[in-house]
């Protein structure tokens, strides 16, 4: 007997139907003589209409994040109860539990928790009584009790850290589509499904835009070695592994492209080039909790001494940006203005092969070049390359990569 975790997402639990899809599942897995830990998501597009509810109701002022995260935790509360509902009117023995109840404690940052412990007897001794055990995803509890959410997509992190925490033998995420592919199928019609990639890859993939899995709950799994499967819950087909590189997975240069929409780029010009400056502009930005991808500092203007520096944010996070950032601007020189502008988009590709192969950054911007994209902004990472473009050329600029790497190819053409 194996026990096993499996996590079914928004999609997988949107309609009474596929509620019914999902327990019967779970019955399967169950009959094969397994024990079954199942997180479940909110039902697809409730998570974002509690977003516009609160929205409503507070107007110009902004909700609390404390009252945030015990409205959002009722998206996936309610879906625990109807999958154990559900199985139970198919005379199976299942229980339902939210976060708090099954254990997960999580530091008290509303919103973007990060889970600090996970107390698991309390499972164990449902599952060892015969019972499935449907965990609602998304959520903990404070050591004093508060409701907390663990960001978006924060039901993958659930499944991940029940599996590390009761010693899972398989971990399963269930979605709506087949595994992770080489760029969202969606966008890219003959994106591939990958047999297998490594957690630094779709970590790299999940931090730049593949929303397939939440990037906080890759790093969680690389950090604990928690082997796990990306599969869809509407057929049978095998799935993606998500594990720690092998050398095989090496001769592959890129395993896939990302990408990201609605993103601004914030310019802070006139800024004095003396140390601290930086220290000064991300403190501020890190204080408020915004998440800042890439940075470029521009050559320092030797005449008056001062530089521009730019940051992307999402476009939703501009106003909050500027609010942070005012209380230091005195401090960073005398003309010192702050200029933001959406309708950007980032495109990356990453791939472990690229430690041992030179030339991508090149092809990459030579294809972007003959799909007639111009790039804005260039970082990099040893396993990813990424730029910035207008986002109503974003999903060109992903074709034309994703050809120009050959990634529709199957097997991946070898370098
Ligand atoms: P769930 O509700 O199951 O958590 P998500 O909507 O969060 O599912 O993630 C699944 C979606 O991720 C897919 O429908 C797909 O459009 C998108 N996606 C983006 N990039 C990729 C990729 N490289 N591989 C697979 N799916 C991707
Ligand atoms: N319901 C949450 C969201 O929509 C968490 C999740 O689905 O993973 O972000
Ligand atoms: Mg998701």
């Amino acid at each position: 007997m194996s026990l096993i975790v499996q996590k079914y997402g928004g999609t997988s639990v949107g309609t009474p139907e596929r509620i019914r899809n999902v327990a019967r599942r779970i019955l399967d897995t169950r009959a094969e003589g397994h024990q079954v830990v199942a997180v479940v998501s909110a039902m697809s597009g409730v998570t974002n209409r509690l977003i516009e509810l609160a929205n409503e109701v507070t107007g110009e002022s902004e909700p609390t994040d404390r009252e945030m995260d015990v409205l959002l935790a009722t998206g996936e509360q309610t879906t625990i109860a109807l999958t154990a509902m559900c199985l139970n009117s198919m005379g199976s023995k299942a229980v339902s539990l939210t976060g708090a109840q099954a254990g997960i404690e999580t530091d008290g940052v509303h919103t973007k928790a990060r889970i600090s412990n996970i107390s698991p007897s309390g499972v164990h001794e449902l599952l060892n009584d015969g019972n499935i055990v449907i965990l609602a995803g998304f959520q903990g509890k404070t050591p004093d009790g508060k409701i907390t959410t663990l960001g978006r997509g924060g039901s993958d992190l659930t499944a991940i850290a029940m599996a590390a925490a009761i010693d899972a033998d398989l971990c399963q995420i269930f979605t709506d589509v087949d595994g992770v592919y080489t760029c969202d199928p969606r966008v890219v019609k003959d994106a591939r499904k990958l047999e297998e990639i490594s957690y630094d890859e779709l970590l790299e993939m999940a931090s730049s835009g593949t929303k397939v899995m939440q990037s906080r709950s890759v790093e969680f799994a690389k950090k604990f070695g928690v082997v796990f499967e990306v599969r869809s819950s509407l057929n049978r087909n095998s799935g993606t592994i998500v594990r720690e590189e092998t050398m095989s997975m090496e001769s592959v240069v890129i395993r896939g492209v990302s990408l990201e929409r609605e993103q601004a780029k914030v310019t802070i010009t006139g800024v004095g080039d003396h140390p601290g400056t930086a220290g000064k502009i991300f403190g501020a930005i890190s204080e408020a909790n915004i998440n800042v991808d890439m940075i470029v500092q521009n050559v320092s203007v030797s005449k008056t001494g001062t530089t521009d520096i730019s940051f992307t944010v999402h476009k939703n996070d501009i106003a909050k940006a500027e609010r942070a950032l005012q209380p230091v601007l005195v401090d960073l020189g005398e003309n010192v203005k702050i200029d933001a502008v959406d309708g950007i988009a980032k495109l990356s590709v990453v791939g472990i092969g690229m430690k041992s192969h030179s030339g991508v950054a090149a092809e990459m911007f030579a294809a972007l070049s003959n799909a007639g994209v111009n790039i804005e902004m260039i970082s990099t990472s040893e396993i990813k390359i990424t730029v910035t473009v207008a986002e109503h050329q974003i999903e060109e600029a992903a074709k034309a990569v994703h050809a120009a790497f050959e990634l529709g190819d199957s097997p991946i053409k070898e370098r």
